[in-house]
């Protein structure tokens, strides 16, 4: 599925990147300034030529937190509620993502 194509620097086959390549190191994060998926906001830096714009709380809704293991779209919502861990599959995600969060997310 092409809109869910992620974009990163040295990707590996779970979404991990140059930056973040840990086991946990698996969700990839769209971003609203241009509606792809990237594997960390450094990734987005390094790729593309404008300021990464965040999600507010009005489109938590929407479908933005992709699961590197399964592939399994997330909202925003669910994942911030998730407790680290894939709503689907239940693979453990980086709690130490939450420490950017303000990053991805207007909260
Ligand atoms: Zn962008
Ligand atoms: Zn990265
Ligand atoms: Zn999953």
């Amino acid at each position: 599925m092409d809109n869910q194509k992620v974009y990163g620097l040295e990707l590996n086959e779970h979404t991990g990147c140059a930056h973040y390549a840990s086991s946990l190191d698996i969700i990839a994060i769209k971003f609203k300034c241009c509606g792809k998926y990237y594997a960390c906001y450094k990734c987005h830096e390094a790729l593309r030529d404008h300021p990464a714009e965040r999600w507010e709380p009005k489109d938590f809704a929407t479908k933005a937190v992709l699961c590197g293991h399964c592939g399994h779209e997330m909202s925003i919502e669910q994942y911030l509620f998730c407790k680290s861990s894939c709503v689907h599959c239940h693979s453990p995600f980086n709690p130490k993502c939450a420490l950017h969060w303000d990053l991805y997310f207007d909260k």
